[in-house]
């Protein structure tokens, strides 16, 4: 992976975006200690992540 690359859109994510995330990935059940980071935009992240009944709001992350 790619830290200034969104996983999403594929742009380059500037090293100035305080607004970018991480998405930390890992089995539900821990079977294993592996994890999985993504970068991506805030609004990637926003738009991209919808749940069923849940939206994702990267604005909490943010100062
Ligand atoms: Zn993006």
């Amino acid at each position: 992976m790619k830290d200034n690359i969104c996983w999403f859109c594929g742009e380059a994510i500037e090293l100035n975006d305080e607004r970018a995330v991480r998405i930390t990935l890992e089995n539900l059940m821990r079977t294993t200690d592996a994890i999985q980071t993504i970068a991506s935009h805030a609004d990637c992240a926003r738009v991209r992540l919808i749940g069923a009944t849940m939206m994702f709001d990267p604005e909490v992350l943010s100062d």
